[in-house]
This record gives C-alpha cells, structure tokens and sequence, in this order.
C-alpha cells in the first residue's frame, strides 16, 4: 500500500509537470482604498498603544513589502476609480474611467480573465458594490458615477460572488435599489443580507450578499453593534463557496476595505485605524486558507493615499494612546450630537460652552482624559461660537465626498488627532505612494514592482489567466 502511494504521487508530480500546472491557483486581492503607508504604521501605533487591535498589522509583516506609484493618466493624484481599471486590468487610464483604457475601449480585468480560465470569481466591498473600485472588477464605463449602467452591468456579469453594502443609485436616481436588486434576481443572482449572509457560503448558484441596513456603506467598526454585518463577514461566506465550488478548478477574490477611505475623507483617525484593522482580519482569513492551501497567492495594496495623513503634528513625539478616548467615528457623533442639542420636538436652545465642552469629553475625552493645549481649546471656542454664538450658524457643516458633519464634531476630531500627533493634511487623494504586500506562491515575483499598473499582468500570468 505504501509502495502504491509512493507510485501514485510521483505519477501526480509528473502529471503535473507535463500540463505546466500554474503556480498560483488561488488569488486574494486586497485593496485598502484610500490605505497609505502612515495609515498602516498608524494603526500598528493606535492599536498597541489602546488594546484594540492587532499590534502587527499582518500584511505589513508579508515577505515582499514594497511601495508603488499610483498616479493617473490625467493627475498624479489619482481617483478610485483610474487606479482601480489598472489595478484590475494593468492599464493605465483616465480619471473615472472605469475598466476603459485612456481611448475609452473596455479592457479585460482579472475577474473576467479567471473566469474564462474556469475559475471561480468573488468580488466584495465594504462600501457599495458598484462603487468605484468593485466595478473596475465587474464593468466598464466611460464614468464612474453612472451608477445605474454600473449596477446593470454587475447583474450580467460572470461573477460567481459579488458583496457589498448596497446598490448604489447616485444623486439623481434613474430607479430605487430594489430596480436593480430584482433585475440581479431576475438574472439568477440569489440575494443574501444581514444576518443571511453566512448562508451565502452554502449556496448554490451565484449569489450577491448585502447589508442589512439602508446605509451606502456596512457601519464602521468603530460603531459596529452585534448583528451589523461586516466585511469579514462577506470574506468567510465567500472563502466557504469556494471551498465548496471551486477548490479544483481556483478562484480569484477582490475585496475592498473602501471605509478606510471613507474615514480618510472625514480626516477620522481612530475610524480609520479601526476600518484597516478590519481589513486586517479578512487577510487573516485568507491567511488561514493558505495555510492549508499553499497554492495560494495574497496580494494587499490600495488604490492611492486619502487625507495626507503625517505621523506627527509638529515636536518629536507621538501619543496614540490619546486616541482611546473617542468612542465613536465622526458619523455617529454627529448624530449623538444631532440629539443632544438638537432634539425633535423640542424648541431650540442654544447650548452654553459648558454643555458642549462635556459632550466633547464625553466622547473624545477632551479635558477630561485628555490635556488641551490652550491654542486647541481657542479654536474649539471658536467653532462654538460660530455653531452657537449670536448670529451663528447652528448648522455649520463640513463636507466632504461621502458625508456631511457638523463642524464643532469635525473640529473635535481633529483636535484629538492633533493632540495624539496624527495630522492630515486635507480631505481628498494624495500622490503619495502606497504599499504592496505580498505573501505566497511565487510572491518574489512582486519585489521589482513599482507601480500599480504593474500588478495584473503579474496575478494573471502565475495564475494562468
Ligand atoms: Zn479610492
């Protein structure tokens, strides 16, 4: 019996050799969007200073652990949706191109590429799933924000497992999400939300999974209750499907931490930290597979820097433990702020200084927890006056991409940040470079990398695409 064993496997190594098996036969993709190198050595700094997480981000300890360029064919600060398309598809382009080269011919991206070599095709997202950079994985379009086009396009594409927030319809709506939530039926995607997300793993046919909630975005770590689902969650259904249909044949997984961006935006640190952490367990997820299948190839990278993050705010120290206090992201404090001195139903009163100055020790632990040095506390006075003072705007908002804040709330956070030495610099993109982490079959490969576009063409020649 022994001897028969010993036959067959070498009679398999030579197999193998004849047909030129490729080396990879399992692609995790991560893209942190808007995950810049400091956003990385941040949250190693945030969570081994406050316990609330991981203090090695695990891909930032991956054998292969370079930076690449990230910049546009129209900027050198690129939009999500350029440096998804050469991401997924090697080409460079245009800014809100998606999946389109810079002379608006769609382009093959590695979604596709794996399933016309018969392997299986999970694409997820912790934001919508025709966001910016799922689609550079699903469709293609001249814009990024002809979300509709988009969301059709995804109902008839090949993908065995699509996950993300919602379907996202824009400003101007041209049809609600269930338009589209039933076309995705009606083309044989089974739809999976909340809590019914862990059964998409055991599904048959191709299935899309969504949140639970009405959000365009899964809720923050930060903010996250118990049966709000999370990307990780998305991750463990879809690693379980393919276990299930794919495990001969292999399979090619996207997933996006697109709140590390969102977070970004709203110059948020600890939301920020939090959301790559996050990310974080989902590469330990694949990190697992790969224990056991070691055919398996883990990519992490981002799509550009948001926000400019700097690891100090001027002096040669840095306090993340500052940063424990803050309890919630900047979007649930504004609505904790909303109700507290705003309440429905209620006449409108403005609040003293006092009453403002406990809600922000209350939540960020200004004063309380946290010293504030006198020129911070000027400021903050500052906002207030403007928010509450005569012939203030009680309104007063910041706006960015994604949300809407109230200023005294974002000035808060700010403030901490400062406080904590995390400074950002604005609320958009950034030129700077992003990492690339590489771990798994043939990852040596990825070592003279230097720009994103560089990265596709490398997955789908190991993987046989
Ligand atoms: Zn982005």
């Amino acid at each position: 019996m022994k001897r028969f064993v010993q036959i067959l496997a070498v009679a398999l190594v030579v197999a193998a050799c004849g047909t030129k098996e490729p080396e990879v036969k399992y692609v995790f993709y991560f893209i942190g969007d808007g995950m810049g190198i400091n956003h990385v050595v941040g949250t190693e700094q945030y969570n081994a200073a406050t316990g609330m997480g991981p203090d090695s981000i695990n891909f930032n300890h991956f054998p292969v652990r370079n930076y690449i360029s990230t910049f546009s064919l129209t900027s050198l600060v690129t939009d999500s949706a350029a440096a998804g398309t050469a991401l997924a598809t090697g080409f460079k382009t245009y800014d809100g191109a998606v999946g389109m080269d810079q002379d608006k011919h769609p382009v093959p991206n590695l979604a596709e590429m794996a399933k016309a070599a018969g392997c299986g095709v999970a694409v997820m997202s912790s934001v919508g799933v025709n966001h910016a950079t799922p689609s550079c994985f699903l469709a293609h379009a001249e814009k990024r924000n002809l979300y509709g086009n988009l969301a059709e396009q995804l109902c008839d594409s090949q993908a065995d497992f699509i996950a993300g927030a919602c379907f996202m319809t824009g400003r101007k709506p041209e049809h609600p999400r269930e338009y589209y939530e039933n076309m995705a039926q009606e083309k044989g995607y089974a739809i999976f939300r909340g809590p019914d997300v862990s059964a998409a793993g055991f599904a048959d046919g191709k299935v899309i999974c969504l949140s639970g909630k009405q959000d365009l975005q899964l809720p923050y770590a930060i903010d996250r209750q118990e049966d709000d689902t999370s990307l990780k969650d998305f991750v463990s259904a879809g690693i379980a499907y393919m276990e299930r249909h794919y495990l001969d044949k292999g399979f090619f997984m996207m997933v996006e931490g697109g709140e590390i961006d969102y977070a970004g935006h709203s110059n948020d640190a600890v939301a920020c930290f939090r959301e790559l952490t996050d990310m974080a367990y989902c590469v330990d997820l694949a990190l697992e597979f790969q224990a056991r299948h070691p055919e398996t190839l883990i990519v992490v990278t981002a799509d550009h820097e948001t926000g400019g993050l700097m690891l100090s705010s001027g002096g040669y120290v840095i306090h993340p433990e500052r940063l424990a206090w803050q309890k919630y992201s900047i979007d649930r404090t504004t609505e904790l702020f909303r109700e507290a001195f705003f309440p429905e139903g209620k006449p409108y009163k403005a609040p003293s200084w006092e009453q403002v100055k406990s809600f922000l020790a209350e939540h960020f632990g200004l004063w309380e927890n946290v010293e504030v040095p006198q020129k911070e506390e000027e400021n903050l006075k500052k906002v207030y006056a403007e928010t509450f003072g005569k012939g203030g705007d009680r309104n007063l908002s910041v706006k960015n991409l994604y949300t809407e804040n109230y200023k005294m709330v974002s000035e808060a956070i700010l403030c901490l940040d400062r406080i904590a030495g995390y400074q950002w610099s604005h609320p958009d993109h950034s030129g700077s470079p992003v990492g690339l982490y590489v771990k798994g079959a043939a990852d040596d490969r990825f070592n003279t990398v230097k720009d994103n576009a560089q990265i596709a063409p490398i997955i789908a020649e190991l993987a046989g695409y």
